[in-house]
């Protein structure tokens, strides 16, 4: 049976003094000889990029996250504890662990470095098997809240976003999309007659049912700020950013296909022989200030148009602001 249970990567739960491979390490440092140094020494562990200022290090950070910065605080121009503040500042970057390297300072300047948001602290010149260690302590934390948090906004059945991670996905995007003048659609989808699909052929066949459905549309899904995700029970959702009604209405009508193409049987609905979906559709240019409820809403009511049509089909409206 298909089901979208979420794959622990193997160094999780194997010895806990591995290094955590495939991850990867940026290190800052104005100095050429200590970039090479410790460029030696994760060379053959890790991915290893290096910066040798922090306006490169921030730029390279946000083009690519890396797993951990090794941070020097002595730098000319902007300052280790500058670059700290910015990566976590933002929100793409600030929980990539931060180690700083440092000359002599003052507990003041490690008290500060700590505020700023530092995972650890590491005076030069340094043993290198000390910051092997503690590099590889930080990405093991790292890799495990990554977990975590992946957890977290992942529906356990399907493998799908769960409806938390919509809620702040939508938020996200709604005020994206003002800030850009861009529209944004979303589309309310209900697994037609999904209780009568349950009491004729059970709930193991019904977790089977929503779980090929969810990756039937899944597949249909490929642009990546699109999401598709598990509202609850048999209801899903898929936010379409920069999307217009237009485009919104040819991704439903795609999704609908999908679920219909996959043929499972379905005895009790009075749609099809098979199992199908409802979907409603809801567009909206929307301006700052305006509240992502009113297309969840209109996309509701749209859901709600199309069972009362007979189910199985697309309904859509696209709605103005105040
Ligand atoms: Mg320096």
């Amino acid at each position: 049976m298909k089901s979208g249970f979420i794959d622990l990567p193997d160094d999780i739960e194997e010895d806990a003094l591995a290094p955590v491979r495939r991850s990867s390490v940026l290190i800052v440092d104005d100095q050429a000889a200590v970039l090479q140094t410790l460029y030696q020494l994760f060379k053959d562990t890790y991915e290893v990029f290096v910066a040798t200022s922090g306006a490169q290090a921030l730029s390279r950070a946000k083009v690519n996250p890396p797993d951990l910065v090794l941070l020097d605080m002595v730098m000319p121009g902007m300052t280790g504890m500058e670059v700290c503040r910015q990566l976590k500042e933002d929100p793409e970057t600030q929980n990539i662990p931060v180690i700083f390297l440092t000359g002599n300072c003052s507990v003041d300047d490690e008290a500060r470095a700590l505020d700023a948001g530092a995972a650890d602290f590491i005076s030069k010149p340094f043993n290198p098997r000390i910051v092997s260690v503690r590099v590889n302590t930080q990405l093991r934390l790292k890799a495990k809240s990554d977990l975590l948090r992946r957890i977290a906004r992942t529906d356990a059945l399907t493998g799908l976003g769960n409806r938390r991670h919509f809620n702040s996905t939508l938020f996200k995007e709604w005020r994206r999309c003002a800030r850009n003048s861009l529209p944004i659609s979303l589309v309310f989808i209900d697994v037609d007659f999904f209780k009568r699909f349950n009491d004729i052929y059970g709930h193991p066949m019904g977790d089977y049912c929503l779980s090929s459905v969810a990756s039937a549309m899944k597949s249909r899904m490929w642009r990546p700020a699109d999401l598709l995700a598990r509202f609850g029970g048999e209801e899903f959702v898929c936010l379409l950013p920069e999307t217009p009604l237009k485009g919104a209405i040819h991704k439903a009508q795609e999704l609908e296909a999908a679920v219909r193409d996959l043929a499972i049987s379905h005895e009790g609905s009075s749609v099809a022989p098979v199992v199908t979906i409802s979907l409603g559709v809801a567009a909206a240019l929307p301006a700052q200030g305006d509240d992502p409820e009113t297309l969840i809403d209109a996309a509701d009511r749209m859901l709600y148009e199309s069972k009362a049509g007979g189910r199985g089909q697309v309904r859509s409206v696209e709605i103005t602001s105040a």
